[in-house]
């Protein structure tokens, strides 16, 4: 399946001169959806994984439905101040603006081995700090999972080392 032809480009959002690649489209059509889902579920099978950790929102998008097929967990990473109990924290800056993101301290045990997902890998930021997060807890990133790579912002670099999937490349 052609997947690129599900996403919908939004020319200057959420500010001018960014391409906006719009995931709404494909995930609204139950085929494209589960195809995708499948592809991922396909490489975490391979990688043997303990549990799924995805950013916040559309790291959970993608990685929940891979969790549920794979009959293991999912761990959220959160902006700060939006996870209830005792976290382990780290900054971070986006292709867009600065944040912090964090998880539960007792999100991972330490050995787990973590397949971590999320939308789309621009500069590598979220992931690099989601990354540092998981490590802190002793898991070990057996695999990252993208639907969207932006190959021109080099992303891949910053996470030289890891093993990496992407579905679509721009
Ligand atoms: P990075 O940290 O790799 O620079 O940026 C990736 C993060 O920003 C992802 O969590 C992703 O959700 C968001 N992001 C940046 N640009 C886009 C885009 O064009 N489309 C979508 N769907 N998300 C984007």
């Amino acid at each position: 399946m052609d997947l690129k032809q599900y996403i919908t480009i939004v020319e200057d959002w959420p500010k001018p001169g960014i391409k906006f690649k719009d995931i709404t489209t494909l995930m609204d059509n139950g085929d494209a959806y589960r195809y995708a889902t499948d592809q991922i579920v396909a490489y975490a099978r391979e990688k043997d994984i303990d549990l799924v950790v995805g950013p916040e929102a559309r790291g959970f998008i993608i990685g929940c439905p891979v969790a549920y097929s794979l009959g293991v967990g999912f761990a959220p990473v959160r902006k700060e101040g939006k996870l209830p109990r005792e976290t382990v924290k780290v900054n971070y800056g986006l292709e867009y603006g600065k944040d912090v993101l964090t998880i539960h301290k007792d999100a991972i045990k330490p050995g787990q081995r973590v397949l971590i997902t999320d939308d789309l890998l621009a500069t590598g930021g979220t992931i690099d700090a989601t990354i540092k997060l998981v490590e802190q807890l002793g898991g070990v990133v057996a695999g990252i999972a993208f639907l969207i790579e932006l190959t021109y912002l080099d992303g891949r670099d910053k996470l030289d080392g890891y093993d990496i999937l992407t579905l679509m490349q721009y």
